[in-house]
């Protein structure tokens, strides 16, 4: 493993805090643990972890808030975040990956599964083997830099938006089901429902288009996604 990876666990449960510290520092990585989100914001503004693993009940400042504040700030604005939470329920997760969260743990979860899902997006947050720069329209992603610009505007994109968009961009006008997508971006090795993709699908766009740009992403009903070629003059 490379530099030790730094994880930020924020998590008010201590019999918890102390299983994963185990498993993730057995791992390689080095972690950190607070017990309650404004002790979360107070780190991060000291100090750039390399992931987030965010509980979603937390005393005080509750883990969605937490995560809408970590979007927020240019510091963290594309660091990875999973949230753990108690509630199974679809409408919550979709709320959570809604505020910015990249993936999602429902408690109480397989420690082999949260561990995969960790290595997934630390994978998915690495620089891109490839250099150079894309281009589709008026979109230019700069490989080396991980840089996303429309036009003037600087884009920022969670890591999960990133390879989204790269893969697109590679793949220009190709029609791409929601399980494609799952396998190219998020790898083969988790399992992650087809309606997360819409989730990421929504972020991106929402990024890419601003106030007042076009949407470049086409929805293909019932097949999935692709980059739409009109728009690309
Ligand atoms: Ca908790």
């Amino acid at each position: 493993m490379q530099n030790q990876l730094l994880i930020l666990v924020v998590e008010d449960e201590t019999a918890l805090v102390t299983m994963l510290r185990y498993n993730l520092e057995k791992e390689g990585y080095k972690v950190v643990d607070v017990g309650d989100g404004e002790d979360a914001l107070a780190f991060v503004a000291e100090r750039k972890p390399d992931l987030v693993i965010l509980d979603w009940m937390l005393p005080s400042l509750s883990g969605i808030e937490v995560c809408r504040q970590l979007r927020r700030k240019p510091a963290t604005r594309e660091t990875p975040v999973i949230m753990l939470t108690a509630r199974g329920e679809e409408g919550d997760k979709i709320r959570g990956l809604n505020t910015g969260a990249d993936d999602y743990v429902t408690k109480p979860f397989s420690l082999p599964e949260l561990m995969a899902r960790v290595r997934a997006l630390l994978r998915r947050a690495q620089p891109l083997p490839q250099k150079g720069n894309l281009s589709f329209g008026d979109v230019t992603m700069d490989l080396s830099a991980h840089r996303v610009v429309r036009g003037e505007r600087q884009i920022h994109l969670g890591p999960t938006e990133f390879r989204l968009l790269h893969y697109f961009m590679q793949h220009p006008g190709n029609v791409f089901s929601r399980e494609e997508l799952l396998n190219a971006v998020w790898g083969p090795d988790i399992y992650v429902e087809p309606r997360t993709v819409d989730v990421h699908i929504r972020r991106l766009r929402k990024a890419l288009n601003g106030d007042d740009n076009s949407d470049i992403i086409r929805t293909v009903r019932a097949a999935g996604y692709a980059l739409d070629l009109s728009k690309a003059a």
